[in-house]
């Protein structure tokens, strides 16, 4: 029996053990995910060889930290030093990142993005930012703080803080912070985000199980929006592909995890 664990702090919200246990039960596959609260990201390699893991995934805060913790990154982890996705092999701790990925899947349905703008600067941000700049959208960060813009204005991004921005017309407005995750604060102050909102078209959020504040806004400026359940979803079954090492098919994968998204 393989033992997989998400690590975070906070992660009692997570839904990731309830989808991964869904696709090894369903699919017959000798294995079982738990959570791991870890406060110090320092202790995430200890931590995983203590407990045993074959694999794991880590969300907010320590996807950099899991980046550091490993012997080698594959694909487009390697761009963007964010890793949420660990593979053991052969004693080694391989990073890679599907949340970027999982991001695109689940915004399929919003057509002709060409200009998004981010908020936050954090691992999820430094994902999608990458992704979306792979895929010729133009992209702008909007941040509390200057220091972790710095990775965005590098990639050639605009980027704010809440002191300079200036709004102007995206397709697109994601929501990467923290802030509503385990609270009711905005990610930015209202002026900032009902100025945005009145020139957008869609809105999405990457927190999830939840209408967040931003979302609420959104909601009342009569918004097309999303919160991040399909992105979960998404980088969840690439995840698990790479826990099940290719031997389940990927729309068996899909289904059991969907399923679990109605317990
Ligand atoms: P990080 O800790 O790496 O980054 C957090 C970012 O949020 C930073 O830019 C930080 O700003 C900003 N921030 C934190 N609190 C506030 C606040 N109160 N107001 C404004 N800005 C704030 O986190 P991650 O990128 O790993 O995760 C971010 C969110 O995305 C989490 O809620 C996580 O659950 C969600 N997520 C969901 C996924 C899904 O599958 N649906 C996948 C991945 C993440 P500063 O730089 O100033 O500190």
């Amino acid at each position: 029996m393989k033992l997989f664990a998400i690590f975070g702090d906070p992660v009692s919200h997570s839904r990731s053990p309830l989808m991964h246990n869904s696709v090894f039960k369903h699919l017959n596959y000798p294995a079982c995910y738990t959570r791991v609260h870890l406060k110090d990201g320092s202790k995430l390699r200890q931590t995983f060889f203590d407990l045993g893991l074959s694999g794991a995934n880590i969300t907010v805060p320590h996807k950099e930290a899991a980046y550091k913790a490993c012997d080698e990154i594959r694909g487009f982890a390697n761009k963007v030093g964010v890793v949420n996705t660990i593979i053991k092999e052969n004693e080694k701790l391989i990073g890679y990142n599907t949340d970027a990925d999982g991001f695109i899947y689940a915004i399929s349905e919003f057509k002709d993005i060409k200009k998004v703008l981010i908020l936050g600067a954090g691992g999820t941000a430094k994902a999608l930012g990458a992704k979306f700049l792979e895929e010729k959208v133009q992209v702008s960060v909007l941040n509390r703080s200057q220091k972790r813009l710095l990775f965005f204005q590098n990639l050639g991004c605009q980027t704010f803080t809440w002191e300079n921005f200036t709004s102007a017309r995206y397709d697109l407005v994601v929501n990467t912070t923290s802030a509503g995750l385990k609270d009711e604060e905005l990610p930015a102050p209202q002026n900032i985000l009902e100025d945005i909102l009145h020139s957008v078209n869609y809105a999405a959020d990457a927190i999830y199980g939840k209408v967040t504040p931003f979302l609420k806004l959104a909601q009342a400026k009569g918004l097309r929006y999303k919160d991040g359940a399909d992105m979960l979803l998404g980088q969840g079954v690439l995840a698990n592909e790479l826990f099940t090492h290719q031997q389940l098919q990927k729309e068996d994968i899909q289904k059991a995890m969907q399923k679990s998204f109605e317990l």
